[in-house]
């Protein structure tokens, strides 16, 4: 019986150049970059300075329909995009993001692609890789560790402890940490109050991370984080109690981007790893921009769906780098369309043009979204092995009808070679030159005002609506003079709406607005819609109990 291979015995079997060997390809010596074992190297600080002279490579942005269970296969396009591009003699470079440990060991499995368009080394990038979100968990938790030291010592900052704001972080599905209570034992175990952990991927220093432009920036913006309020609701902030330079210290070598390569060793930069739903979404700017100006050709990738993931790459990280994109990818899989179109997981098997075809008003919404932007765009349709030759003609034939750009992908099975149809068709509307972009809300507008585009031009939706909560923190944050920052929608990924039980194109519906944090340090507003959590829970069968390691050390079940 013929088996099909899983992602890891690809990977396994795939084989790698040394890392200096993919350096070379885009210019940098064994100078410019540091060797974190065979396959792994950061680029240095002084390469990324000298670099700011080049001109900027084009950048790719690859997003998609809402995900469901059936999975859509972002990065896997991605990566297989950038060997086609690769293979049509482009330089060019894939910038993604780091995976996180909570969904590996929970649904998802790893983060790196799939079958013959991967990132390697596979099984370190999905597991501790260069050490970064260990910096960064422990930048966070060190940040908390001095802030209750603070309280104990005499709490001269006259921080309220009801009101603190930063939690400490895990980079780990574990609800059971989401509401916790610390400093019990009495007087010689601090202060008691209520606490919880967030992932570490949702944490304000991911985002700073990636949104800095350099270790000056960094620290600046650790500098602005908000993390307590006084028992006069004066907001309080780290330069206030005065660790920035610890904090900006542990995070030296994690600011710096990591170099990998693909299974065909086209350079890839893999670095900084927000989630999309609760978070920004984006790898770094800094991954990005080196990439861009190392290569003619940059693919890179925001999380989720163009609602998510999408739209916050073009409000808030190319806003901060003033890196727009040149063309958008929007993937689409004929199964996750019918699942829109009401299919249950397990009836995808058999051909069913009619889910299809109801199914296709999600990919409409997110192809009308990316032309509010002013953007061109493609349609990837990222082919299965069990999608029908009539099911692949409808999706086709209903692209035909509206005169978008469409290419079957056949990267997963291929590798490159099964994106070269994609990739000259990338190439194509990036040449035509009809780009331009424009932001769908204007930064100086309210923060109401521009929650409420974001939910009528990006999500669909009718209005917005505040709890009582949200309502008075608006105005708080226009008081103290936060009104003019960009918005981080926090928002189930699997709908439009913020119900994640709502697929398809739901309309008329209404956003809820739970509460608002203010994130200084990133530079933007996160908005908490629906029941969205800022600490993940796992599922009833974890991926971890798939996993394991052989004697030899290598990894088994990591998908
Ligand atoms: P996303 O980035 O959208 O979360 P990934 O690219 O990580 O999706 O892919 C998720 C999983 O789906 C991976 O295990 C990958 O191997 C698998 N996958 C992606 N595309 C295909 C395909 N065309 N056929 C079979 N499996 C695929």
């Amino acid at each position: 019986e013929f088996k099909v291979k899983s992602d890891i015995e690809i990977a396994q079997e795939s084989e790698l150049l040394p890392i200096q060997k993919i350096a070379d390809r885009v210019g940098l010596s064994s100078e410019d970059v540091e060797y974190y074992g065979k396959y792994k190297a950061k680029i240095s600080y002084e390469k990324i300075r000298e670099l700011q002279k080049n001109k900027d490579g084009k950048v790719i942005l690859v997003t998609s329909i809402n995900p469901t269970p059936a999975g859509e296969g972002k990065s896997t396009v991605t990566v297989g995009l950038g060997d086609a591009l690769g293979r049509l003699g482009k330089k060019t470079m894939i910038a993604l993001r780091e995976p996180s440990l909570g969904p590996t060991m929970g649904i998802k499995g790893g983060a790196t692609g799939g079958g013959y368009a991967q990132v390697l080394p596979m099984e370190d990038i999905n597991l501790h890789f260069t050490g970064d979100l260990h910096a960064i968990t422990t930048a966070n938790n060190a940040l908390a560790a001095l802030l209750d030291n603070h309280m104990h010592q005499g709490n001269e900052l006259n921080i309220d402890p009801r009101r603190i704001v930063w939690k400490r972080a895990v980079d780990l599905n574990d609800r059971a940490l989401r509401e916790i209570v610390i400093g019990l034992g009495g007087p010689m175990q601090g202060v008691p109050r209520q606490d919880g952990f967030d992932i570490t991927v949702a944490s304000e220093i991911m985002a700073v991370l990636c949104l800095s432009s350099d270790l000056e920036d960094l620290k600046h913006r650790i500098a602005r984080m908000v993390i307590a309020y006084t028992y006069d609701r004066k907001p309080v902030t780290v330069k206030n109690l005065g660790v920035e330079g610890a904090i900006a210290l542990l995070l030296k070598d994690a600011l710096k981007p990591n170099l990998v390569q693909t299974i065909e060793h086209t350079p890839a930069i893999v670095h900084g790893g927000p989630f999309a739903n609760i978070a920004h979404g984006c790898n770094s700017v800094m991954a990005t921009k080196t990439a861009a100006k190392l290569a003619d050709y940059v693919v890179t990738e925001s999380g989720f769906g163009a609602d998510l993931g999408a739209e916050k790459f073009l409000h808030i990280k190319s806003r901060n780098a003033g890196l727009q994109p040149e063309a958008v990818v929007i993937v689409a899989t004929i199964r996750a369309l019918k699942m829109h179109g009401g299919l249950a997981k397990n009836e995808l098997t058999f051909e069913n043009i009619m889910a299809l075809e109801k199914g296709l008003e999600n990919l409409m919404k997110h192809i009308e979204t990316v032309s509010h932007f002013g953007l061109p765009y493609v349609v990837a349709i990222n082919r299965f092995s069990a999608d029908t030759e009539s099911e692949i003609t409808v999706l086709q034939k209903w692209c035909e009808r509206y005169s978008i750009p469409v290419a079957l992908t056949e990267v997963w099975e291929k590798g490159g070679k099964g994106g070269l149809e994609l990739a000259e068709k990338v190439l194509q509307e990036i040449d035509r030159n009809e780009r331009s972009f424009t932001y769908l809300y204007d930064i100086q507008a309210p923060i109401e005002e521009k929650i409420r585009t974001i939910v009528q031009k990006v999500y669909g939706g009718k209005d917005v609506e505040f709890s009582v909560k949200a309502l008075k923190q608006l105005k708080d944050f226009e008081q103290f003079g936060w009104g003019n920052l960009p918005i981080c929608m926090a928002k189930t990924q699997y709908s439009l709406s913020d119900d994640p039980k709502k697929p398809g194109r739901p309309v008329d519906f209404i956003i809820h607005v739970r509460e608002l944090k203010p994130k200084l340090g990133a530079g933007f507003i996160v908005a908490l819609t629906g029941e969205m959590m800022t600490m993940p829970g796992l599922p009833k069968n974890p991926a971890a109990y798939g996993m394991d390691v052989d004697e030899k050390g290598r990894a088994i079940g990591l998908f």
